[in-house]
Order: C-alpha cells, then sequence, then structure tokens
C-alpha cells in the first residue's frame, strides 16, 4: 500500500516535472509561430525564416528533453560526454538570451577563454544553467538596473559556474528548502526547477548549492573527468 502510494506520488512528480520542462520550448515556439504568421503577412522573408529557425531549435529541445525525461525515468545512465565548458555555456545561453534581452535585464558573462573540456551531458547542463538564469530574471524583474552575472573557471580539481542576480536574494527561512520538490514562492510557480537541476548535476557527479550574495547565486561545481 505505503509502496504503491510512493510509486504513484513519483509518477506525480515525474508527470510535474515534464510539464514544467516542456512549457518553456512550448511557449517558445507558440510565439515564434505566431511571429512567423505576421511575417508572412508582411512578406518579411527573413523573419519568417528567423522565427521558423527558432521553431526548430526549440522543437528539438523539447524532444531532448523528453528523451532525457525517458532515460531519467528509466535509470539509464546521463550522457556524459567531454564538453568544452565555454561551448556549453554559450550554447546554453543561446536559448534564454532573447528572453532577457526582451526583458531588458544586463547580462554580464565572465566566461575566461581558457576553460577546459568537462564531462557532462548537455542537454541536462543547459536545462539547469536555463532554470537558473529563468528563476534569476524572475528575481530581479522589480529592480531599478536588472543584473544576472554569469561567471566560470577552473576551482580545486574541477570547474564552478555561478549564477548570480541583483535582486531581492532567497527568502529569509527558505534557504534550505528550495530545492524540495514543489517549493516554490511564486504564485506560478511549481517548485521542480531547483530540484530537477540538482539531481541533474548529482548525475554528472556534480554538485548544486545557493547562498544570498547581495542577491541569489547558485553555484555548479563539477569535476573535470579523467581527460583533463
Ligand atoms: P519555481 O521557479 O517554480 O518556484 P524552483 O525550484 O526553480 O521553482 O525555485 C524554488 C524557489 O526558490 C522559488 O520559488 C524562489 O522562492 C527561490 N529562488 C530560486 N531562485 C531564486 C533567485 N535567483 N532569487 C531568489 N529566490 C530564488
Amino acid at each position: 500500500m505505503l509502496a504503491h502510494a510512493g510509486r504513484v506520488n513519483a509518477l506525480g512528480e515525474m508527470a510535474s516535472g515534464i510539464a514544467h520542462e516542456l512549457a518553456q520550448p512550448i511557449a517558445a515556439m507558440l510565439s515564434q509561430s505566431q511571429a512567423a504568421k505576421r511575417a508572412l503577412a508582411i512578406g518579411r522573408q527573413d523573419i519568417l525564416e528567423k522565427a521558423l529557425d527558432a521553431n526548430i531549435r526549440e522543437a528539438k529541445r523539447a524532444g531532448d528533453i523528453l528523451g532525457r525525461m525517458r532515460a531519467y525515468i528509466s535509470g539509464a545512465p546521463a550522457d556524459i560526454k567531454m564538453v568544452p565548458l565555454d561551448e556549453a555555456i554559450t550554447e546554453a545561453m543561446r536559448l534564454v538570451e532573447a528572453d532577457i534581452k526582451a526583458r531588458a535585464i544586463n547580462l554580464n558573462m565572465i566566461i575566461p577563454a581558457d576553460l577546459p573540456a568537462v564531462p557532462i551531458d548537455v542537454v541536462s547542463f543547459q536545462q539547469v544553467i536555463h532554470n537558473l538564469v529563468r528563476n534569476a530574471a524572475d528575481a530581479v524583474a522589480r529592480c531599478p538596473s536588472p543584473l544576472i552575472t554569469l561567471t566560470a573557471g577552473r576551482e580545486g580539481d574541477g570547474v564552478a559556474i555561478e549564477v548570480a542576480d541583483n535582486g531581492p536574494g532567497i527568502e529569509t527561512g527558505s534557504l534550505h528548502r528550495i530545492f524540495d520538490p514543489f517549493f516554490t514562492t511564486k504564485p506560478d510557480g511549481m517548485g521542480l526547477g531547483l530540484p530537477l537541476s540538482s539531481r541533474l548535476i548529482e548525475r554528472m557527479n556534480g554538485s548544486l548549492e545557493a547562498h544570498n550574495d547581495g542577491g541569489a547565486t547558485f553555484i555548479i561545481r563539477l569535476p573535470l573527468g579523467e581527460a583533463a
């Protein structure tokens, strides 16, 4: 009985997780398709092509997310490959840049040229960066000069990637709960972004932690792996 309840809960959690992760690419495809229709109406082939490219990218991303989720449910290991860290970050940021720009948020990227390759699951890594940046964007929404700073560098035996914002920081008393499934302080939040991100990073043998430092700062730590 209890085991069954546990399984039903885990399933519900997973279903909510999938819905959470897919909401963004689907919303992006909707707005890009609307843009494509407008472009068609005014005969702007260039805008049409850009919108279609964005749609292809987002549809691939949605497919990738479903593939990852399937792998996660089946307990298959993460698809870990050695990837240059700067490439992984640049690619991940490409997916959120338009949103940040549309919200008039300044983005400061401090990515040194000599970053090593790291053993990561690229799609999961992108999802994590995406979640952290989206949370940071939500946090700075009411700031007079909203700023998100993304810093990457070597640290000890591995690398660290920091996503910091100049928002109000994590609410006092919530710091120990933000990685719990369904913990959210947002009216439309699901509270699944951080627990999923943390699990995905752990599957890459890394860690994800948070602290307040002016605004909120999230730090991903990853090992270098054998090849480094
Ligand atoms: P959701 O975004 O749906 O609330 P998350 O798991 O991503 O789910 O985040 C959980 C909670 O952690 C948020 O509701 C918020 O209270 C807090 N949080 C996350 N990122 C930040 C941030 N950058 N600044 C302040 N609080 C944050």
